[in-house]
């Protein structure tokens, strides 16, 4: 039989709306679904309690979106434009910017752009409709099983279709349950995970903060094993918060966040936002790599669902996006051709991984590393080791160019932070490999299974030194 739809996509958010517009745009005689659970008011809302995130995003990706979909974002979804990020070390005393334009975004006016933007280009909306369940046939997707509320009840629904996208961000049940033959990776590792909260906020009255940078701090007793932000909407407006890697923390988040706000001045007497039902809350980031393979046969991953967050700065919006236009394009392309098998879908793993993912596994071993240090070595390690060009080098997931076995007997010996430091070489040696290894990412299914072996061998090595 026939199926109903072409695509169903699961999830409009960011990931979901974007691969939905680059589909209405490049297969315009397809039939395309986009399904959310939320009401059609709220696209992207993460929990009842609103659109949890940071809301900052790097400009490029703004612009990979307007080069390949003509979209272009400002007022009123971009509430303020930075130009740099600046990571501070635990004692304040040392502060890396990290220069580059970016936006802080209403999250909720962002996600409805997105969803009008798709929208736009004719495909089929169904809100209030939540996908519990894969279709499948032999080794292929072939549908989704829905739970759909109208007037007060649930009805179950059966959606066939040649390709199913989840879209549907950390919380995924399709990826989890996935059962068809793949090499898509269906758990992911707990110490992979960040809790993470965070705070829409107006500072008090005599509070001011730089409304042209974004600040991170990092600080092992006030967020073990992640970070503490502070993002400003203006001057006087700001989105705040912090992540932990959950081993590393004995305390609550929401303990957490309240310490810190009663310990930073500027941070005293704020009045959390509410406003368009955003208010405070926590969801999990991931912070490893991407899944190493996001297609089966009928089946592609996309966004938080596929682990798209940069493994340093959890930063998932702009991945999301870049990875939302090539899932919509492969697939668009993959319809045309009449074959949506794992070999034709491929190469939306190649260019997801050409266009963002290459940098992100030695991203990770870095995380895992930084995770080990406590605050009198950040400190140190900011302050005597790592110059800013290094720093930046760093967030990018480049490898600097200095000779650190030099610069770490040189400058570590006697000081008793050698160890630290020659983890940080062995950290960099690996990132290295890492880099070069992903360079090679396999053209074709037949060829990963030994190209994932090394992979995996690498990042065990990491995993098994510092965990
Ligand atoms: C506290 C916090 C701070 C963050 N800060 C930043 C930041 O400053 N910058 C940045 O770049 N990133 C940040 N991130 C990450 C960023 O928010 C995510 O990476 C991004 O939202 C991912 O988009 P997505 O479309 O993949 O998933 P989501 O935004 O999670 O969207 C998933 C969509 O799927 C829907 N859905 C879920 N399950 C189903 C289902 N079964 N059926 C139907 N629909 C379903 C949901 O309703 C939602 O609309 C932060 C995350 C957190 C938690």
């Amino acid at each position: 039989m026939k199926p109903e739809y072409d695509v169903v996509v699961v999830g409009a958010g960011i990931a979901g709306c974007l691969a939905a517009t680059a589909l209405g745009n490049h297969a315009k005689e397809s039939k395309v679904l986009l399904i959310d659970r939320n009401p059609r008011t709220e696209p992207g809302k993460k929990t009842p309690l609103g659109w949890i995130c940071g809301d900052a995003m790097n400009a490029t990706h703004a612009e990979f979106v307007h080069e390949r979909l003509g979209i272009t974002f400002g007022p009123p979804e971009i509430e303020n434009h930075v130009d740099s990020v600046v990571v501070c070390s635990p004692d304040k005393k040392v502060s890396h910017p990290i220069e580059g334009s970016g936006f802080l975004l209403d999250r909720p006016k962002f996600a409805r752009r997105l969803l009008n933007e798709a929208l736009r280009t004719g495909i089929e909306y169904q809100d209030k409709t939540q996908a519990v369940g894969l279709l499948t046939e032999g080794d292929s997707v072939t549908g989704v099983v829905c739970q759909i509320q109208e007037g007060g009840h649930t009805q179950s629904r059966k959606i066939t279709s040649r390709i199913v996208i989840d879209a549907s961000g950390m919380s995924t049940v399709l990826r989890r349950n996935l059962a068809v033959r793949s090499y898509i990776e269906k758990e992911i590792h707990k110490d992979d995970v960040e809790p993470t909260i965070r705070m829409n906020a107006r500072l008090a009255d005599d509070s001011k903060v730089d409304a042209s940078r974004c600040e991170i701090y990092l600080d092992s007793e006030k967020a073990p094993g992640g970070y503490l932000w502070i993002f400003p909407k203006s001057s006087t407006k700001v989105n705040l918060g912090l992540g932990v890697q959950q081993r590393r923390s004995d305390k609550p988040l929401d303990t957490l966040l309240k310490e810190w706000i009663a310990d930073t001045p500027v941070l005293r007497g704020l009045t959390p936002l509410e406003d368009d039902g955003n208010a405070p809350g926590a969801w999990p980031v991931s912070v490893r790599h991407q899944n190493d393979s996001l297609v089966a046969n009928g089946f592609m991953i996309v966004g938080d669902a596929g682990w798209f967050p940069n493994p340093i700065s959890a930063g998932g919006i702009g991945p999301a996006m870049t990875g939302g236009v090539i899932a919509g394009e492969v697939a668009a392309t993959a319809l045309q051709s009449g074959d949506v098998s794992e070999a034709n879908l491929w190469e939306y793993n190649t260019r997801y991984v050409e266009e963002y993912g290459k940098k992100s596994a030695a991203l990770e071993a870095f995380r895992i590393y930084l995770q080990t240090l406590n605050n009198s070595e950040l400190n140190y390690g900011l302050r005597n080791f790592v110059t800013n060009k290094e720093a930046v080098a760093f967030t990018f997931g480049e490898i600097p160019e200095m000779s650190l076995a030099d610069k770490i007997v040189k400058v570590a010996l006697g000081l008793g932070k050698l160890t630290a430091f020659r983890n940080l070489a062995f950290s960099v040696s690996k990132m290295n490999a890492l880099n070069q290894l992903y360079g090679e990412y396999p053209k074709t299914p037949s060829d990963f299974g030994e190209w994932k072996k090394k992979a995996d061998a690498l990042l065990n090595e990491v995993r098994a030194r510092f965990r």
